[in-house]
């Protein structure tokens, strides 16, 4: 608890002295006069001079060395310093001398010191600046000892700076180290609730038992729901993390243009496509519950991926008016259109010896509709529509070569000739559609 006073004291009036510039204001103008002005400080003098600009720019000198940020801050605290006419003549003193004379008479008033920022906050003001540093790593060095492979460092941004302070407010480094490893004085209040335990407090608050017992209201030594306990918070902080750096690939992409002179099956890379690397940052935080927490804080570029170029048709490919022959292999029929005995049958059969595995091909231009693969009835099948409510269909494949959706034209390899499905051997089963009825293939072709 008593640092926390301490902490308060501190506060108050800790600020480094600025108010020296104020007093320019007492200053008298002595038109016609061939008076000095004799500069006092404690009704003793310390300077003259001829005229109020060389001590306005002593005074000036002296405020700049002072920390701007707190320029204009203190106003109470001026030293007792006084510009009175002088006959005494002997003046011509530069501004530097008037400056140093200020701070040498006056060093009950003036002390110089370092003062520690954290936040940009001043919390404390010592005269060594070398032993500051070293009870700031001292705290980072404990840390760094008891998480061997982690790095240390403050969450907070910390400075120390030079300045002219209060001679009392300058303390000791042992002061300054209980300081360091002081709670700051937060008024955040945490309200308990049904669900909190003492074990899940001290977890929350980061606090212990005792800690808990005495930040709170409770009277009777228990902690009960709805009672209030004030959050302590260390002034310092020390972060433990570790950085780790990886390279990624990062993944290419395609670039297509649209050729309008070529057909939509047109297709072609003019460019192969490269994955790209990154170096990627990730930062790791040791949490106060043991666990790790894991972030991507930069990424540096080191190689940018190659996209992929293509080029592809944008012609839609017309109706072909006539379609051709579906095997090349054979023109033999083995079963015509029409009705067999007394079912009808909706297409030809076309085999011949030695057709296993021959090419089928697209009887016109057109787009696959469908693509089955089946053990019965048509067995491994597809559907082209040519457009203008006219399909063929080829049955009993061995496989197939294209996929539902690609644009084929006349003549391209779509099948292989086979006999799955419900077939007594290698064959192809051709229909011709118009508007859903089937038609005499041997019309069309
Ligand atoms: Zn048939």
């Amino acid at each position: 608890m008593s640092k926390i006073k301490h902490l308060n004291l501190i506060k108050k009036g800790l600020l480094p002295l600025t108010s020296i510039a104020f007093f320019g204001l007492t200053v008298f103008y002595w038109n016609n006069q061939n008076y000095g002005l004799a500069l006092e400080y404690d009704g003793k003098e310390i300077a003259t001079v001829p005229n109020e600009g060389i001590y306005r720019k002593a005074s000036e000198m002296l405020t700049n060395q002072l920390d701007p940020k707190f320029k204009n801050v203190v106003e109470n605290n001026s030293p007792n310093l006084k510009l009175t006419a002088t006959n005494k003549t002997k003046c011509c003193e530069s501004p530097k001398d008037v400056k140093k004379k200020i701070i040498e008479k006056s060093s009950d008033e003036f002390s110089k010191g370092y003062g520690l920022y954290i936040d940009q906050k001043i919390v404390a003001v010592g005269n060594d600046k070398q032993k500051i540093k070293e009870t700031l790593n001292k705290k980072l060095d404990k840390e760094k000892a008891n998480h061997p492979g982690w790095e240390v460092k403050f969450e907070e941004n910390i400075e120390i700076k030079h300045g002219i302070f209060e001679p009392n407010q300058v303390k000791k480094i042992n002061e300054i180290e209980k300081i360091i490893n002081s709670k700051t004085d937060s008024h955040h209040e945490y309200t308990v609730t049904e669900e909190d335990t003492v074990e899940n407090l001290t977890q929350k608050l980061n606090m212990t038992k005792e800690e808990i017992l005495k930040a709170s209201n409770a009277t009777d030594g228990n902690i009960c729901v709805g009672d209030k306990i004030k959050e302590e918070k260390d002034l310092l902080n020390v972060k433990i993390f570790k950085i780790n750096t990886k390279e990624e690939e990062t993944e290419f992409s395609t670039e297509s243009t649209v050729d309008p002179a070529k057909e939509e099956t047109y297709k072609e890379t003019i460019q192969e496509g490269k994955n790209g690397k990154n170096k990627v940052t990730y930062e790791t935080i040791l949490l106060d519950n043991g666990q790790e927490e894991t972030k991507q804080t930069e990424i540096t570029v080191l190689e940018n991926p190659t996209n992929k170029k293509i080029i592809v048709g944008g012609k839609e490919i017309e109706n072909s008016e006539n379609l051709i022959w579906p095997v090349p292999f054979t023109k033999k029929v083995t079963s015509p259109f029409g009705m067999r005995g007394r079912s009808m049958h909706n297409g030809i059969d076309i085999s011949v010896r030695g057709i296993a595995g021959k090419d089928i091909v697209a009887a016109g231009n057109g787009k696959v509709e469908q693509v089955f693969y089946s053990g019965k009835g048509y067995g491994n099948h597809l559907i082209i529509n040519h457009g203008n409510g006219k399909k063929t269909l080829y049955a009993h494949c061995q496989s197939i070569c294209v996929s539902q959706g690609d644009k084929v034209k006349q003549g391209d390899t779509i099948a292989k000739m086979g006999t799955t499905g419900d077939s007594s051997g290698n064959h192809l089963h051709f229909e011709v559609r118009v508007k859903g009825s089937p038609q005499d293939p041997q019309k069309y072709v």
